[in-house]
């Protein structure tokens, strides 16, 4: 696939968009578009107006988490929505955050069970998981070991 910096913001759509930044160059990292509360520290992995811990308004503030995680638990699954195609990982990854989130992991990784084992530290990738109808590749956010750094053949 291309790089996905190489790819132009008309050039993709987005899975869920403003859930995740796009990297733009090679030394621009991709990252999870969450809210922290000023008031009490909570941080959630997406953007909200009102803290869900203290409730209070006007504390939320977006930050930039997720660049790195711990595999917290992961499943394969054998039957896929349409336009996905299985099997494939399903998982949840902690996050030094705070925020446990789920996430697909990297193409990268061969869909097996030893792949992967729980605890292990993870690196954010954005990678597409289908084409739209117009051919664009439907961009998303996923994890990958950070061993497997992807330029093994
Ligand atoms: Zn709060």
């Amino acid at each position: 696939m291309d790089r996905v910096f190489d790819l132009r913001p008309n050039d993709y759509v987005m899975l869920v968009p403003g859930a995740f930044h796009v990297p733009e160059g090679p030394d621009d990292e991709a990252y999870l578009i969450g809210s922290r509360c000023r008031a009490c520290g909570a941080t959630v992995p997406h953007p909200m107006a009102v803290c869900p811990a203290c409730v209070s308004a006007d504390t939320m503030e977006q930050v930039a988490i997720g660049q790195r995680g711990r595999l917290y638990s992961f499943t394969i699954a054998n039957a896929a929505p349409v336009g996905f195609t299985a099997p494939y990982f399903q998982a949840y990854v902690e996050l030094p955050e705070g925020p446990r989130v789920f996430a697909l992991i990297s193409d990268d990784v061969p869909v097996e069970a030893d792949a992967l084992a729980d605890g292990m530290e993870m690196e954010l990738v954005i990678e597409p998981v289908r084409k739209d109808e117009q051919g664009r590749p439907v961009l998303t956010y996923k994890y990958r070991p950070v061993a497997s750094n992807g330029t093994g053949a």
